[in-house]
């Protein structure tokens, strides 16, 4: 009976932490600081009387030089654990019926500012904005994190990093034009990602977007929030194929809205097939029509401007398969993609999915013809 009974109690000492580490998703999004560091909360005194200024450091550089040097005088600054978020989005209103995933941070976003009231998402001022991006920010993190069954301890530094993401949103093209003249010396229109190599940070600059309505910021904004979540997954950008990070990030894009489409950095220009709309259709199209490029021909470009706009769009709907399918197969993946020396790319695939690169790719074109609607 003794031994039984030490069984027993040796079974439930270690059901318990699994019974925890599960519950613990759920619980991590209130994990954001209720109150996170904000230059313009501190300047409305809504941090509370013992929280004071903070030496700020973007870029490398000190903060009071970098925002004086851009002359905004609307910039907004929100520090987490995680990144640090500079803002000069303007008020607005979302267009009624786009990003409504956003309506699960409205509560998180009403705690702060009680004055926003009723249901639907009201008009926003420009503080209000800042915080409900860094908000959704966060949550997508944790979704992430949640896939990849990891949490902060699981990595090194932040997500393996030495510091936090920086994340740069200018409203003006003049602001964003000065910024990058001047701290990071190129220009681009879709954007940039910025590697910091002394700070050994990573984080992002844009522009406004072509139609800066707020739909449109949010979907760019965790388009290349995705980007470098994947990147600080998979160190080695020597080893991360341009599919799984394209569909990545498509694939998270287009859950916000798919009526706005974000093709960043030196990502294929053209649009084509896949504009805004839904994919799924015109994936199953070009399926059928026999025309969807072979996955042998593109599973191994590790350079992202090198895959066209068909491939962008296989590229989200294999992610869309294996995020249904797949996600064990997917982790250990992402895990043999981290190793420091250069991989073989169809070895690494065969060894994670237990299958041929061609295999995957009749098993997802079966699914493919199976689950989506020819329109
Ligand atoms: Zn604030
Ligand atoms: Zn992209």
């Amino acid at each position: 009976m003794g031994r039984i009974a030490a069984i027993l109690a040796l079974g439930f000492a270690l059901l318990t932490p699994a019974v925890r580490a599960q519950r613990e998703p759920k619980g991590r999004f209130t994990d954001y600081p209720v109150k996170p560091y904000c230059t313009e909360c501190l300047k409305r005194k809504m941090l509370g009387a013992e929280e004071k200024e903070r030496p700020i450091r973007l870029m490398q550089f000190d903060g009071k030089d970098v925002l004086d040097f851009i002359g905004s005088r609307h910039l907004i600054l929100i520090e987490t654990e995680d990144f640090k978020l500079v803002s000069t989005v303007p008020g607005d209103r979302f267009a009624p019926g786009t990003s409504p995933r956003l309506a699960l941070e409205l509560p998180m976003l009403r705690e702060r500012f009680p004055q926003i009231g009723g249901s639907k998402l009201p008009k926003l001022d420009r503080h209000q904005i800042a915080h409900l991006f860094a908000l959704h920010m966060h949550r997508v993190k944790l979704e992430f994190w949640e896939l990849f069954e990891t949490r902060a301890s699981s990595y090194s530094g932040i997500m393996n990093r030495k510091n936090k993401h920086e994340i740069y949103l200018f409203g003006s093209q003049r602001e964003y034009d000065r910024f990058t003249d001047r701290f990071t010396g190129l220009q681009a229109r879709a954007g940039q990602e910025i590697i910091l190599h002394q700070d050994d940070a990573v984080g992002f600059v844009r522009p406004p977007p072509p139609s800066p309505g707020l739909d449109t910021w949010n979907n760019t904004i965790i388009h290349m929030w995705v980007h470098l979540l994947l990147e600080c997954q998979v160190r080695n950008a020597y080893n991360r194929p341009a599919w799984l990070d394209a569909g990545f990030a498509h694939w998270w894009e287009r859950r916000e809205s798919d009526a706005i489409n974000t093709f960043c950095f030196s990502e294929s220009r053209e649009v084509g097939n896949f504009g805004s709309g839904d994919w799924r259709p015109r994936v199953r199209r070009l399926v059928e029509s026999g025309k969807a490029p072979d996955f042998a021909n593109f599973a191994d470009v590790t350079e992202i401007s090198s895959i066209g706009n068909l491939e962008h769009g296989l590229a989200f709907s294999m992610v869309d398969y294996i995020l249904e399918h797949k996600k064990k197969e997917l982790r250990d993946y992402v895990g043999r993609l981290g190793a420091a020396e250069r991989i073989d790319q169809s070895a690494v695939f065969r060894a994670a999915f237990k299958m041929s690169i061609p295999a995957f790719d009749e098993e997802w074109r079966e699914w493919v013809r199976k689950t989506y609607s020819l329109r």
